[in-house]
């Protein structure tokens, strides 16, 4: 039965035996009952747990008094939402979509239509999505090989190697697109250093930086953005993932420095802004607040050392709770073997195992995921 319905989905994804139908909390649960530790949290999207009482009302009221109605007309919910993120941004305005991929699709296009210039200068081992425009800007060679040509324009640079920037940098570029820790590219944050440079040349060239935010927002890294930890406030930045909990939703903010590019009609999306997933996200934004990310910080720290005592970690890094621990052997067997003794993680590149557990996991279930690891890297 599970096979055939395997079969009718395209094979996007590599074959798995677990079928997950049910979740609370840090938990998930699969189709034969069996309880797994979740450190993956969706990709790091479910990033209050699952189930969460704050959104599941939220969403519960939503879908109670209106689903959809089209951008043509104002609905409460994306306003709201709209007014949180520019509080917690420290001004600006809002475009809602549906997806990481779409939020920066939005980015580069309002790069484009405010400098008027096609160059974007991103980061090797970055990821930005998989819809074109965004494949186009991701600094993963073999994600894109077989889409060629792309939307030209893009090059790439080292992460952290300011000679890199500079060298890349030209009169064509018109967007600087940062992940501030890479986290599909093997978790790697970003120094102030670099970050810092990549904004002045920014301002050099007339170019708009931009934050892919899409992972590290909305308090994964311990702070609501990640770019508040860098000293650098970006034109752009997209959210997505954690934001409505696990529902599908993406963001583009533009500082109100950067304000007016798009007028009617440049720019739209069927479903963006939808009112159930405004709502939840309404419930997200307003519960991940200083008290949390001061629990993120700490258990985001406390994860690191864990990793660090164990067997096989060569390295371990991060920020917050989207945490990176490089190997000495490949991650996804590493993950296979965590699944099967009930820990939900990721990778994140080859040798790389990332865990980006639920911002509300407690020091017990840290401590129970890191011996589990143990157990799987002594295995
Ligand atoms: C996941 C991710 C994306 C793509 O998001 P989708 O919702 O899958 O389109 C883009 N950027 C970053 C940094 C991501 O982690």
């Amino acid at each position: 039965m599970s096979t055939v319905l395997e079969n009718a989905l395209l094979p996007t994804y590599p074959p798995t035996r677990v079928t997950f139908v049910g979740g609370d909390g840090v938990w998930l649960t699969d189709d034969v009952g069996r309880r797994y530790l979740d450190f993956a949290a969706g990709i790091a999207v479910v990033a209050l747990g699952h189930k969460h009482p704050a959104p599941l009302a939220a969403a519960h009221r939503q879908l109670d008094r209106l689903w959809h109605a089209s951008n043509l007309y104002a609905t409460e919910p994306a306003q709201a939402l709209a007014q949180a993120l520019s509080a917690k941004f420290g001004g600006a305005q809002a475009f809602f979509c549906n997806s990481g991929a779409e939020a920066n699709e939005a980015a580069i296009k309002y790069a484009r239509k405010a400098t008027g210039r096609p160059g974007v200068l991103a980061l090797e081992q970055s990821f930005h999505g998989r819809t074109t425009g965004a494949l186009a800007v991701t600094g993963q060679p073999a994600k894109r090989a077989a889409f060629e040509p792309l939307l030209p324009g893009a090059r790439f640079v080292e992460p952290n190697d300011i000679v890199s920037l500079r060298a890349a940098a030209g009169g064509d570029v018109g967007l600087i697109l940062l992940e501030p820790v890479l986290g599909e590219g093997g978790v790697i944050p970003l120094t102030a250093e670099f970050v810092q440079a990549a904004a002045e040349l920014a301002a050099e060239l007339g170019a708009l930086l931009a934050f892919d935010e899409v992972q590290t927002g909305v308090g994964r890294t311990g702070t609501f953005f990640a770019f508040e930890q860098l000293g650098v406030s970006p034109q752009l930045a997209t959210l997505a993932k954690g934001l409505a909990n696990g529902l599908p939703i993406g963001c583009l903010l533009v500082a109100d420095e950067a304000a007016g590019a798009f007028a009617p009609g440049d720019h739209g999306s069927t479903f963006g802004g939808n009112p159930v997933a405004c709502a939840a996200a309404l419930a997200v934004v307003a519960t991940v607040d200083e008290a949390l990310l001061e629990r993120v910080r700490e258990n985001g720290a406390r994860l690191l050392d864990g990793l660090r005592a164990l067997p096989g970690v060569v390295e371990a890094r991060g920020a917050g709770l989207l945490v990176g621990a490089e190997l000495d052997r490949p991650a996804q067997r590493v993950v296979d073997a965590a699944l099967d003794a009930g820990l939900v993680c990721l990778t994140s590149g080859a040798n790389v195992l990332r865990l980006a557990p639920p911002l509300v996991v407690e020091q017990a279930e840290i401590g129970s995921a890191l011996e589990t690891l143990r157990e799987v890297l002594n295995g």
